[in-house]
Order: structure tokens, then sequence, then C-alpha cells
């Protein structure tokens, strides 16, 4: 989901980003709350008074789930977890986690906090419904109120299952954490769980839909076709930190790289480098000094006619924190890494220097390797 998610605000130092596909929803559940939900819930209004209803609406569901994310990432935080920032996207949020877990107490109690937020706002709103109601009879923001209550309550059952990654997921992956001690096990029977609840789901919504739910069942698919890979990507994450544990960066790094000077154009490099070592990551070093890095990437973005004037410097990418990394640090970190700053090659540096250049695909050969070898 890199390059996709917009930063809309931030509170208590969390960053709120919406991922694109949720301004597509937003937009949809608008729609179908003026145009189908309201004006049978509550009729005789005008058009325009049932698009207000929706957005508002759709609105407080938002808010609603920044604060189920929220309250997930409150809790988190005070067990020492970093929280890099919360994402909304199609169906909800997704606290984005940089560390596990310290024990299951802190998972346990992080995942809960989500789903009693949302019940707690349900209430809240059933509460304030009820005295807006009067005498038995709805109001428009009684209507809106009593929407969010019922949301809050389905986002609260729905987080619940025992799914993993879900919250009810978690809940029982802390639970078999505590019960045996064993992370990894208690990790890998959540996620076959989040797995074969997903293929539920996408089982029950064919069945809907064949049998006449139509849309209905399709979002159910939908659903379980997210928890499913969810629960698959929180499984090969585990297999990885498994396979890279104890490994350094040192181990899989290419050593003395072959790199560049700043001042080259781009046709020289493409000549006299790229073709004649068939690499296409090249270290930028300038007075035996590591000053970025330039790839296939770069210099596609230039137009041939140009390539012949323009300068290496002028297109690398400068030498940052995100594409290094100390030649001490784990394999996993660089992993995670490359995750999350969508590079696929790091350089490797050893007080200041360059030492060398370690690449995705080694990183992936070696879990694919001990993932092949621990199989029985
Ligand atoms: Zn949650």
């Amino acid at each position: 989901m890199n390059g996709k998610n917009l930063t809309l605000i931030e509170v208590f130092g969390f960053k709120v980003k919406v991922n694109i596909t949720w301004i597509f929803i937003a937009v949809l559940l608008a729609w179908a709350l003026a145009q189908g939900y309201f004006p049978t819930v509550y009729e005789g209004l005008t058009p325009i008074a049932y698009w207000g209803m929706g957005i508002i609406a759709m609105l407080g569901l938002f808010t609603s789930i920044v604060l189920h994310e929220l309250a997930h990432s409150v809790v988190a935080r005070a067990f020492g977890m970093e929280i890099k920032s919360i994402t909304l996207w199609l169906l909800g949020g997704v606290a984005e986690m940089t560390d596990e877990p310290p024990h299951p107490t802190a998972e346990f109690l992080m995942a809960v906090a989500g789903p009693i937020m949302s019940v707690a706002l349900a209430l809240l709103f059933f509460t304030v419904a009820a005295l807006f109601s009067t005498g038995g009879d709805v109001t428009p923001i009684g209507a809106i109120l009593h929407y969010l209550g019922t949301l809050n309550l389905i986002l609260a059952a729905f987080n619940m299952a025992p799914a993993f990654p879900l919250d009810g997921g978690r809940v029982v992956r802390a639970a078999l954490w505590a019960w045996k001690g064993d992370y990894f096990w208690a990790t890998s029977m959540a996620t076959r769980m989040g797995s074969i609840f997903g293929l539920v789901l996408i089982a029950l919504g064919i069945v809907a839909a064949l049998t006449g739910a139509g849309l209905g069942g399709l979002w159910w698919v939908i659903i379980g076709i997210f928890i499913r890979s969810a629960a698959d990507a929180s499984q090969f994450r585990l297999q990885a930190v498994h396979a890279l544990k104890g490994r350094t960066v040192k181990d899989y790094m290419t050593r003395n790289p072959i790199v560049v000077p700043p001042e080259i154009t781009i046709a020289d490099l493409i000549d006299n480098w790229i073709y004649k070592h068939s690499f296409e990551f090249f270290p930028v070093v300038e007075d035996s000094k590591l000053i970025g890095s330039v790839s296939l990437r770069e210099v596609r973005q230039v137009p041939p006619d140009r390539r012949t004037s323009t300068r290496i410097g002028d297109i690398m990418l400068p030498r940052s924190p995100e594409n290094t990394i100390q030649a001490g640090a784990t394999a996993a970190d660089a992993f995670t890494k490359m995750q999350g700053t969508g590079n696929s090659l790091l350089l490797v540096t050893s007080d200041g220097n360059l030492i060398g250049v370690i690449a995705l695909k080694d990183i992936m050969k070696l879990i694919a390797i001990t993932s092949e070898l621990g199989r029985a």
C-alpha cells in the first residue's frame, strides 16, 4: 500500500493516513446511505437532506474507526510498542506496528482496547439517540446516531472474530502464547485460524450471492479474501523473522560493490557500468565518501536525448536512513526496512563508510531455503 496513502491529521503524535481505496468507499457509502438506507428508515425528506445525513453518517463512521485504532495505539505505546501510523482503508483501520508485543498480557490489552472503544461509542450513540427521540418518533439526528451505534457494534463484533490479524485473533494468540509460552507456535496457530476464517467467509459469500443476496454476498467474499491474505502475510512475516533469527546484514551483503562517481553522465553509466558489470544498482561515492545510490529506476526517468548531458549526481537518491543500514543490524531489520520503504536494495555502512550492498532477493532466497529445510 506504499505511496497510495495520504496523511490526514495527527492525533497524540500518531499520523492518521487514509488509503485511496477509502475515498472511493467513503463516496460509495455516503451515496448508499443517502439513496437507500436513510430514505427507508426516515421518510419524507428532500434528496439534499438525505445527502447531508449520508455524509454526516459517513464522517461519523470514519471518526469511530479512527477512535478504535487510536485506542489500540495508545495501549500499544503504553507497553513500549512503537506505532508508526494508523491507516484507514477499505474496511476499517490498521495501526502499523513496527515491534512485536513484549508479552501476552500486553498483546491481550492492546487487542481488546479497540473493540472496547467501539462498544463504548455504540453505547454513547444509542444514549444520545434516546435523548433526541421525541415520544417514540425518529428524528434525522436520531436516525444517524442509531446507524452509528449499530455500526460500532458490528465493528466490535467483526473485529472480535478469532482470525489473526483481526483483534479477536490477537486475543487467541495472546491466550495460546500465555498457555504454552511459545510465541512462534501461537502466531502460527492464530494465523492458520485466520486463513480458515477467511475461506469460510468466501464460501458463505459465494453461497449467499448464488442464492439471491447479490452484492451483499460479494461483500463477504471481498472481506474473506482480505482476511486470508492478511493472515497469509502474517504467517510469511513470522517465517521470515524465524528464518533470519541471529543473522546480521554482514552475513548476506555483497562486499566491495562497484561504485560510481557523481560527475559521470547517465550515458557513461549505461555503457561503462550497467552493461559492463550487468548490475542495476550502484552506490555513488565522492572522495571515498558515500553520498547516495543510483539504479535503473532513476536512469529510466531521464529521456534518452538528455542522457549524455545529465550527471549521476543530479539524479541519484541521496544517502538517507531509508536507503542505508548498519553492517551490525539484523537481517530481519533489513527486511523490515525494505518492506517499509519499498527499497529492495540497501547500502551497508560501518562507521559511516560503505562496505557493501544488501538485496531483498538474497534475503528472500534465505527465507525460502530455511522454510524448505524446516518442512518435514
Ligand atoms: Zn481493532
